[in-house]
């Protein structure tokens, strides 16, 4: 058997990456199947069979396995990452964005840092466990899905499909610039609109103002603090207004006001809860006032965390000291990941570990650093070895 991070080579992983990034799949509208059949050829080739499955038209999610051969207690690790990329922005770009140009150590384009990074990284963890011959005690599973960045089409997808029932474990791969991370907040956008009655605004006693009906419901929203504990990695919650519109002139009373909210949950609060409150509000302020209104949800990703103290993570930290002499301190996230759609499922352990900077992602000029991607590689390779045993 040979050791794996001897047949790791740079040039094969820098191409193979390069390869991803100039297959383009920004979501909307997503089109990521070629993002998946570049995979499946590759680990084809390397003789690790995948499964396509479609979830909806030119939209494919992928699984790649390396079966157990001596179950350790019934362990799968799932590696899980996401194809779709977001869209490149206004601003210019002094580098290719789809061309994952490289230059001083870093490769450049959409999607090298979010995240076909660290899906490229998972891939061929899979990849070079198997040429090299090593035999995994439990299943290893590279779960890749599509739509991550507008809804979670694909998570939603393998979740329905009972794909990861079995899981034991699970690592994201998203950014973390090969730090740990634990846990992120949750996200709820909603859409907040009242409806009143026009009338002449020279007497708004015979209308119903739905400007003044939002006032009030934004004062209440800014003055209340939703029910929740404050978590050592992530803080509390927070509320952004991010839109409003209404109203059609000064001499109108305004018949229809929304408004767009951004909240962001920490793990313990339920976005029901948080949503049966907003409505609560809402209900009280037009409540005899001949005022209407209507909520809708437009995001829900539910925060994620594991303990600290956790197994599995402790196992993670300690991989990485000992094979990579990586110190490690577990650390909360900004963004959401699929992590929000599988975990409240089926309550993983989650570490959320790949090489792209955090501070990149959907940035102009996304970059990924060369190095670190390549100690992505080994740390998911070293990681499958600790979790699942060398038989
Ligand atoms: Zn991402």
């Amino acid at each position: 058997m040979q050791r794996v991070f001897d047949i790791l080579d740079r040039d094969e992983a820098v191409s193979f990456l390069q390869s991803l990034v100039q297959t383009e799949s920004i979501n909307p509208p997503g089109d990521e199947h070629a993002v998946a059949e570049k995979i499946e050829e590759r680990l084809a080739a390397a003789g690790v069979t995948a499964e396509m499955h479609e979830v909806q038209k030119g939209r494919t999610n992928l699984l790649a396995s390396l079966p157990g051969e001596a179950s350790i207690e019934g362990r799968v690790l799932v590696y899980s990452g996401h194809f779709d990329t977001v869209p490149l922005g206004n601003a210019s770009w002094e580098h290719e964005p789809l061309g994952g140009e490289s230059a001083k150590g870093r490769m450049y384009g959409r999607g090298t840092t979010d995240m076909k990074g660290g899906v490229a990284a998972m891939v061929l963890a899979l990849e070079y466990l198997r040429r090299s011959g090593t035999r995994l005690g439990g299943e290893l599973r590279f779960v890749g899905t599509v739509g991550e960045e507008v809804d979670g089409l694909g998570a939603h997808e393998v979740v329905k499909k009972g794909q990861m029932d079995d899981a034991t474990a699970l690592v994201v791969g998203e950014p973390s610039a090969n730090g740990a991370f634990v846990a992120h907040k949750g996200t709820l956008w909603v859409e907040v609109s009242i409806s009143g009655r026009t009338a002449h605004g020279s007497m708004p006693e015979n209308g119903v103002n739905a400007i003044d009906k939002m006032r009030h419901f934004l004062n209440w929203l800014e003055g209340h603090s939703f029910s929740h504990e404050e978590h050592p990695l992530l803080g509390g919650p927070t509320i952004n207004v991010g839109t409003i519109e209404g109203g059609v002139k000064a001499n109108v009373v305004a018949d229809g006001c929304s408004a767009t909210l951004d909240l962001r949950t920490v793990p313990g609060q339920s976005h029901e809860e948080v949503l049966s409150e907003i409505e609560r509000a809402l209900a009280e302020v037009c409540s005899s006032t001949g005022a209407s209104y209507e909520v809708r949800v437009v995001n829900d990703m539910a925060p994620v965390s594991t303990p600290e103290d956790d197994p599995f993570i402790g196992l993670c930290l300690d991989t990485a000291k000992r094979r990579l002499g990586q110190h490690l301190t577990p650390e909360g996230a900004k963004y959401y990941t699929d992590a929000s759609v599988y975990v409240p499922q089926l309550g993983l352990p989650t570490l959320i570990y790949g090489p792209g900077e955090p501070g990149m992602a959907h940035q102009p000029d996304e970059w990924i650093d060369v190095e670190k991607y390549l100690e992505g590689i080994r740390f998911y390779v070293a990681l499958a070895e600790e979790y699942l045993g060398v038989v």
